[in-house]
């Protein structure tokens, strides 16, 4: 967690406040006792976490792209450069020179990417939920695709493992967390103490990719 500044005044109740910045700060009552305060930030955590996200999403605002000659897309973590061409069969591939996209206006071009990045996430994250799911559910389920911006992952009782296809875009080890945190809901469907160390029989490095979703995931966009 991001550190607390705790301000104590003459007040009756407990506050907590996050600034635009992501500082996190706890507005005390003068007698309150010291020992209770990491139990209210427990009890806070996730309402912290994502107000601090939402604050860090605003902030950085990435510039869409023009697919233009040498503007780089992102797939699974590695940058690579945009070559327009008129000689495709396809109007977009990738292979690892790059992208190459058929010449054609902005607004084409977004929805063939958005197609290809669609398809490639589908096909990825279903073959990556095969590798973990015997640790977490021997239940059939599915997994579908959101368009969220920073709730990366989802999961419902019915058996729905909702992931945003821009997570494609981050990668593979992060890509992972998210699927490990969604398949850990099968077993525990909270954020609990046993949840957190089901995860990290998986996934250990949870928190560090946690912090990279929080850091980096506003460009994770096309
Ligand atoms: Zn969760």
């Amino acid at each position: 967690m991001e550190s607390v500044q705790i301000v104590r005044s003459r007040r009756k109740t407990i506050a907590i406040q996050i600034t635009p910045d992501g500082q996190v700060i706890l507005r005390l009552p003068l007698t309150y006792p010291k020992a209770k305060i990491p139990e209210i930030l427990a009890q806070y955590h996730n309402w912290i976490e994502e107000k601090v996200q939402k604050f860090q999403t605003q902030k950085k605002q990435v510039p869409q792209h023009k697919f233009s000659e040498g503007e780089t897309f992102l797939y699974l973590g590695k940058e690579y450069p945009l070559h327009l061409t008129h000689q495709t069969s396809q109007p977009l591939f990738w292979n690892e020179d790059g992208f190459w996209l058929r010449k054609t206006d902005p607004e084409q071009a977004r929805k063939w990417f958005l197609s290809w990045y669609q398809e490639k996430a589908l096909a990825y994250f279903t073959e990556r939920a095969r590798a973990f799911e015997k640790k977490f559910t021997h239940q059939t389920y599915q997994i579908k695709l959101s368009n969220a911006r920073s709730r990366w992952g989802s999961c419902s009782s019915r058996g729905v493992i909702r992931l945003s296809w821009r997570l494609i875009m981050a990668p593979p080890d992060i890509i992972d967390s998210v699927i490990v945190h969604e398949l850990a809901h099968f077993v525990h469907p909270n954020h609990s103490k046993e949840f957190w160390n089901l995860v990290s029989t998986e996934y250990p490095d949870y928190k560090k990719a946690r912090r990279w979703l929080r850091n980096f995931g506003h460009l994770l966009v096309i």
